[in-house]
């Protein structure tokens, strides 16, 4: 028999955002003013508004904070070594981004100890965690050898139940000119060592770069993870136009992630598929490398599912703050805040496939974030200030 757990009462909560739309005020966001949350065994086993907030073991009186389910990062690349920063600034002197500065992470990566890559991992990890992010995915790519990314996965799956193999990120150099050898290692050898360790398979599909996959070496690399019972994702549409929004669609991914060139038909295929592929939108690379915006706004008035990660890695976007995405949706891609911040949790959880994370309805993942403001419209009404952070219970 499992030992009791002793109940704690959260109290002092100025506004809980639930992401259940049955609570509160009906909106999507679940909104309860002056509510109190009650906490048992790690889940969610009580919400609704203070004055009826039951008798518990423990009170803890949150100070008329505002309360959100803990912010969803779907998209990471935190197990790297080395450092980009040289190359952040010569591109915003001009130079233009391909997808050839992975090679470099690669190098610094592959000559990290285990030690130290568990070292610079599980730093990232509890930055984001002081920022409010309580689920985070992991994927690989910066091994791109069976060994190298074995390794990373293990790494990853010490720090989240979401690690994503992603040996198809870019063809690495001693491959050149030899693109179908590495496609058969990633889809044969790599994959089959890498599967255990790993929930997700994810492509860099961008035909318009030397270094990433085009449709055909992506969809090999999908079915071959589908086949060996992995989730699909995949990187689509960030450098230009593509494929890789209809493939995903196609091949039922979980989510399409960057979209940041889309035509009114991918725009249209994200809508009919709503139910089964989420659009993630990652605002920080376009802030990092100065580049246009994917238009947020078309695809929520078309109906898409939408959610926003941070894309955190050396090369695009070294940010792991899931509250300057939330900022950068409502500034540049013209998301209300509630939309951003349901995009950031509930949409990240829709991303990974999961009802027990991203909203603080009654058995739900006890993930709650709080922030030192007494609305959730602070996230985006005062950018780059540190408001919101994990509660530990
Ligand atoms: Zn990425």
């Amino acid at each position: 028999m499992r030992p009791s757990v002793r109940a704690t009462l959260l109290t002092g909560i100025a506004e809980l955002v639930t992401n259940d739309p049955c609570v509160g005020d009906r909106s999507p966001l679940g909104l309860l003013r002056h509510a109190a949350v009650v906490v048992q065994d790690g889940s969610v086993a009580w919400v609704g508004p203070a004055t009826e907030q039951p008798p518990c073991d423990v009170r803890r009186d949150l100070g008329g904070r505002a309360v959100v389910p803990g912010f969803v990062d779907s998209h990471s690349h935190l197990v790297f070594a080395g450092d980009r920063s040289a190359e952040f600034a010569a591109r915003m002197e001009g130079t233009a981004y391909d997808g050839g500065g992975i090679a470099t992470s690669v190098r610094a990566t592959r000559a990290a100890g285990d030690e130290e890559l568990r070292r610079l991992l599980g730093a990232r990890v509890a930055e984001m965690r002081s920022q409010g992010t309580t689920t985070v995915e992991v994927k690989s790519g910066y091994g791109l050898t069976v060994d190298d990314e074995v390794r990373a996965l293990r790494l990853a799956r010490e720090v989240t139940e979401e690690a994503t193999f992603l040996g198809a990120h870019v063809v690495p150099g001693q491959f050149a000119g030899r693109r179908d050898d590495y496609v058969a290692l990633v889809a044969g050898p790599m994959l089959a060592a890498c599967a255990p360790y790993a929930r997700w398979v994810d492509v860099f599909c961008e035909p318009d770069s030397e270094h990433a996959f085009d449709a055909e070496e992506a969809r090999v690399v999908l079915e071959a993870g589908r086949a060996a019972g992995l989730g699909l994702r995949v990187h689509a549409n960030q450098l230009g136009h593509g494929p890789g929004v209809q493939l995903g669609v196609e091949l039922g991914a979980a989510s399409v992630d960057h979209c940041t060139h889309l035509s009114p038909l991918d725009v249209a295929a994200l809508a009919g598929a709503r139910d089964t592929t989420v659009a993630t939108l990652l605002p920080g690379v376009e802030f990092c490398t100065r580049s246009r915006y994917p238009d947020g706004r078309a695809l929520l008035d078309a109906g898409a599912r939408v959610a926003l990660a941070t894309d955190c890695n050396p090369g695009t976007c070294y940010s792991s703050s899931m509250p300057f995405v939330v900022a950068l949706a409502v500034r540049e891609m013209r998301l209300t805040p509630a939309e951003a911040l349901w995009a950031a949790t509930r949409g990240g959880a829709l991303a990974l496939r999961r009802g027990d994370i991203g909203h603080l309805g009654v058995g739900a993942r006890a993930d709650l974030t709080v922030l030192d403001a007494p609305s959730h419209l602070h996230l985006s009404y005062r950018p780059g200030v540190p408001i919101a952070h994990t509660l530990e219970l």
